[in-house]
């Protein structure tokens, strides 16, 4: 199919693309174009105008800062998954990238694109909740930064907003006594997350200190499994204490709002998350020579 007709402007800059997205509120960003386009073929979506923020300079690109990694929002996950330096410093968000779609995908669709979309099925959500990032916004009302925690607002909505331009995400370094994960069940027809499950778990010793477990796929938002976290949280990431944190995974999510669709019954999608639960825990346990 073809899309109905659009006005389409490149914009020279961030601010420009702010003041284009307020002026027109039909317009819609198009970044690599992944989702959009899909849903402009297929009639789901019908801008009246498309704002490209593809060529804009600063918005590309992996950087380091100290302790932080600065991912541009226009950065594929091609680049993130290639990059080595992001597989030893936030193994969950460069797994999360590497099991986006097929090559193609990967070489278009950007990490600003991803979570701005807010796919509930999309892979990088929780992995980013997981590696507990920050996301660089600028509005009407100027810049700001949200964390990740805080960014997820419900199906296809963030804290971005319909006017604000995702410049950007900050992803804290692991460090030494961290390790992480994504593990997924990919939908058969399009690889998108049926279930899948982000951890990050920090230990002293054999114990681990702090987790921060994410799902994509299941609620109508990535979303942290904080039952799941508590149950892993005081202990060693044994065959006993992972089968306990993966029995919790759905735990604390309200089981009426579990999505349901043909693809996959509620009760299938938590026994999905409950078994990635525990896969994702023990990769992590793994790789941190725990298990
Ligand atoms: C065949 C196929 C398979 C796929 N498989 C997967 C998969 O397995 N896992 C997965 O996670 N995804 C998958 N995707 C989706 C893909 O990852 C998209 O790239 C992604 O969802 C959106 O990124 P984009 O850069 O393409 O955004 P676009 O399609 O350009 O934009 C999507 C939406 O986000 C908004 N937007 C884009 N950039 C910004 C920004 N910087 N700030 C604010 N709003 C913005 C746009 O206005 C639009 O509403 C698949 C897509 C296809 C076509």
């Amino acid at each position: 199919m073809y899309p109905d007709q659009f006005e389409f402007h490149r914009a020279d800059s961030v601010s420009e693309a702010v003041e284009l997205l307020a002026d027109n509120p039909d317009a819609e960003l198009i970044a690599g174009g992944h989702s959009l386009l899909p849903t402009m073929k297929s009639g789901l979506a019908s801008p009246d105008a498309l704002v490209d923020i593809s060529d804009l300079d600063g918005l590309s690109g992996v950087e380091r800062n100290g302790e932080v990694t600065h991912l541009g929002a226009m950065t594929t996950y091609a680049t993130v998954a290639d990059d080595d330096d992001l597989w030893e410093d936030a193994t969950v968000v460069a797994e999360a990238a590497s099991q986006v779609g097929d090559r193609q995908v990967r070489n278009r669709g950007t990490v600003g694109g991803n979570i701005a979309h807010a796919d509930p099925a999309s892979d990088l959500p929780a992995a980013m909740l997981a590696a507990n990032a920050t996301v660089h916004v600028h509005g009407p009302d100027g810049e700001r930064s949200v964390e990740i925690d805080d960014f997820f607002q419900g199906m296809y909505a963030t804290a971005a907003g319909e006017e604000g331009v995702v410049t950007g995400i900050d992803v804290p370094e692991e460090g030494e006594n961290t390790a992480s994960a994504y593990v997924k069940k990919p939908a058969p027809a399009s690889g998108y997350a049926l279930v899948g499950v982000a951890a990050r778990l920090t230990f002293d010793g054999d114990e681990v200190t702090d987790a921060r477990i994410a799902a994509n796929g299941v609620m109508d938002h990535g979303t942290r499994l904080p039952a799941a976290e508590d149950a892993i949280e005081g202990e060693s990431v044994d065959a006993d204490a992972v089968a306990v944190a993966g029995d919790a995974a759905g735990d604390s999510l309200d089981e009426y709002m579990v999505m349901e669709d043909q693809q996959a019954s509620q009760e299938f999608r938590l026994q999905l998350l409950s078994a990635y639960t525990e896969r994702a825990l023990e990769t992590v346990g793994e790789r941190a020579g725990h298990m």
